[in-house]
């Protein structure tokens, strides 16, 4: 009789716990992204306050004059004329390259494809008065490997550049294009159809990859009017060989712990280390070169890879700052130099 109730206490134990587990699957890994009353997106810390008007109107004044600011500091260029890259398209050696600012080509589990890719030379609703493009894209528009996917991370103009994004679609119409949700009109309005919307915790899946769709602390605007109306994101393409995270543009923020608690480790994480003074305006949206080490390491990240800096004239740090900042702060901590990468412009990384 004893065998029997401990047999039966066992299989009430087992039940129990393939009960709970399947509970775990079945519950989003992820919380979708908060809105407001209105219905627009906003973070889950609540809105940013991008800094006072004494703080933010004289930013603007000197952002005015990045017409004579010299390129002398910009991050140095290496040739690239992508043809390793075309060869190991549909090879399984995992590789990045940095195309220049946020816009990173990588090389992972049979697929390819881009981040936030520009090849625009001035980030801006009226390219003449845009920030200037200090370093020439790493690799010609026309060097590329065929295209899989696109990861758009929001719609400011350095991140979501329509020219490109038409050429990309134009030049494979197979290419898709995965943004975050309320970002699709803007690309099906320019005749991009191939295009997948996802909200923070959503996943797609890709020749044997899934693509999440996860949180970031910032914000989107693109005119006047549509102030937080479509959603920003940080995204992590998985597979079998590597685990990749793209940062997009953010703040620094509890997110990075619960993503690497959930998804890490990382073999590669693409951190943002630029566009950072004044810190009174920016320190909400955009981290400094010592928070994205941090992210890193709450992200659980092998490597850390620093973009997002010496390519558009977008903020009051000095050129050369950023990556000087982003090694020292990795090299003070158990991290280590080792781990924080800094590619030049056009240069294409084993991970
Ligand atoms: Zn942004
Ligand atoms: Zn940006």
């Amino acid at each position: 009789m004893r065998h029997y109730t401990i047999l039966l206490l066992l299989t009430l134990m087992i039940l129990q716990a393939s009960l709970s587990h399947s509970e775990a699957e079945a519950e989003a890994l992820f919380s979708a992204a908060p809105r407001d009353e209105d219905g627009r997106f906003t973070n889950p810390s609540g809105d940013l306050t991008h800094g006072t008007f004494s703080v933010r109107f004289p930013f603007i004044m000197r952002r005015m004059g990045t017409y004579f600011r010299s390129a002398e500091d910009a991050p140095s260029r290496v040739l690239n004329d992508g043809k390793f890259l075309r060869e190991n398209a549909r090879h399984s050696k995992p590789t990045v390259t940095w195309i220049g600012h946020a816009t990173l080509l990588v090389q992972v589990e049979h697929v390819t494809f881009l981040t936030d890719p520009t090849w625009s030379n001035r980030p801006s609703p009226v390219p003449v008065f845009g920030p200037k493009r200090f370093v020439e894209p790493g690799l010609a528009f026309d060097d590329l490997p065929e295209i899989d996917f696109v990861l758009i991370s929001h719609n400011h103009y350095d991140h979501l550049d329509l020219p490109t994004l038409n050429s990309l679609a134009k030049r494979n119409t197979e290419t898709v294009f995965f943004v975050p949700l309320g970002n699709g009109d803007l690309l099906r309005g320019e005749g991009i159809t191939n295009v997948q919307e996802l909200d923070w915790g959503q996943t797609a899946t890709f020749k044997g990859t899934t693509i999440h769709c996860l949180p970031s602390q910032h914000w989107s605007k693109r005119s006047l009017t549509d102030d937080r109306k479509a959603l920003w994101s940080s995204w992590a393409v998985t597979g079998d060989e590597r685990r990749f995270y793209f940062a997009g543009d953010t703040g620094y923020f509890p997110g990075f712990e619960e993503i690497g608690r959930k998804l890490g480790p990382f073999d590669l994480a693409a951190v943002p280390i630029g566009a950072y003074e004044p810190r009174a305006m920016m320190r909400e949206s955009h981290m400094n070169p010592e928070e994205a080490v941090r992210a890193a390491r709450d992200l659980r990240a092998k490597k850390a890879l620093g973009i997002h800096f010496g390519t558009f004239d977008l903020s009051d740090e000095p050129l050369a700052e950023p990556p000087l900042r982003f090694r020292s702060a990795a090299g003070d901590t158990a991290f280590g130099a080792v781990g924080a990468w800094v590619l030049r412009v056009g240069e294409t990384r084993e991970f």
